[in-house]
């Protein structure tokens, strides 16, 4: 038997990226993935394709995950579909950088709800399913750049230290109903967020990771299976550094 048979995920972004290998690794592991995206539906349906092929039961949904209304409603399709949640990854998420001084008022506030209210809005929404069943694992990705900051970021690491802070209150007052929530934070993972940056500034960050290399979106996944799992069954409230090293 499959570590996650028999379990359901939500996956949210998963049309590409860390998303999509979150995603594919757990239906190889045995679980229904449910996942949104907003803007790639091509890239979404291939997924789905992929994932069914799997032999496990998935379903992509096009879905805002800044809109809590949206939020809502993905979650109760998602029930009528599937019939049950036990696996949430808050994995959408976007950058706007730009220096303090320079950055806009709109770049911080997209950022804000697309990282952090997002998680709320999924949160919030699949807490109610949860309860019903007496059990769910909810992980939210966060990243080093919300534990150290980075310059240029200030509001992309304010969305991600503000995961952390939500993630530890969530497992503060759903431990008791057997609803565990932990964050992952990646350090520098090789998706296409990242591929914007020019050369150098990748070689700069890979010569700085004590592994020495970028990770990739199934180290971010295997991360994610096991704070999905049984495996992690006493974890709840934590952190999970998934960064080559980079904060030692
Ligand atoms: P990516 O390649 O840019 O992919 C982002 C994904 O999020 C896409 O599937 C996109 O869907 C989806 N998305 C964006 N806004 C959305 C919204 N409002 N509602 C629903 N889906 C939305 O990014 P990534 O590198 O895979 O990053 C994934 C997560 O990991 C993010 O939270 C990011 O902050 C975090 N992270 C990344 C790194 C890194 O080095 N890459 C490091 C630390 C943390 P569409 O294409 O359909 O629009």
């Amino acid at each position: 038997m499959k570590l996650l048979e028999g379990k359901t995920a939500l996956v949210t972004g998963a049309s590409r990226g860390i998303g999509r290998g979150i995603a594919v690794t757990l239906a190889q592991h045995g679980a229904s993935v449910a996942f949104t995206y907003l803007s790639s539906p091509d890239k979404a349906k291939t997924l789905e394709e992929e994932l069914s092929g799997c032999g496990i039961k998935a379903k992509a949904y096009k879905s805002d995950a800044a809109d809590f209304k949206q939020a809502e409603q993905l979650i109760n399709d998602i029930i009528a579909e599937f019939g049950v949640l036990d696996i949430v990854v808050n994995n959408a998420g976007i950058t706007r950088d730009a220096l303090l001084m320079r950055m806009s008022e709109q770049q911080f506030d997209e950022v804000l709800k697309t990282n952090l209210k997002s998680v709320f809005n999924i949160t919030k929404s699949c807490i109610k399913p949860m309860l019903r069943q007496r059990q769910g694992s909810i992980i939210n990705i966060s990243s080093v750049v919300g534990v150290k900051g980075n310059a240029g970021q200030a509001n992309y690491a304010a969305s991600k230290a503000g995961i952390i802070g939500f993630t530890k209150s969530v497992a503060l007052e759903l431990g008791s109903r057997n609803i565990r929530c932990n964050a992952i934070a990646p350090g520098f993972i090789e998706t296409e967020m990242t591929g914007v940056l020019d050369e150098k500034t990748v070689q700069g960050w890979r010569d700085a990771i004590p592994l020495k290399r970028g990770g990739s979106p199934e180290d971010v996944a295997n991360a994610v299976v096991f704070l999905s799992s049984g495996l992690s069954s006493y974890i709840t409230g934590q952190v999970v550094h998934v960064d080559g090293g980079m904060l030692t």
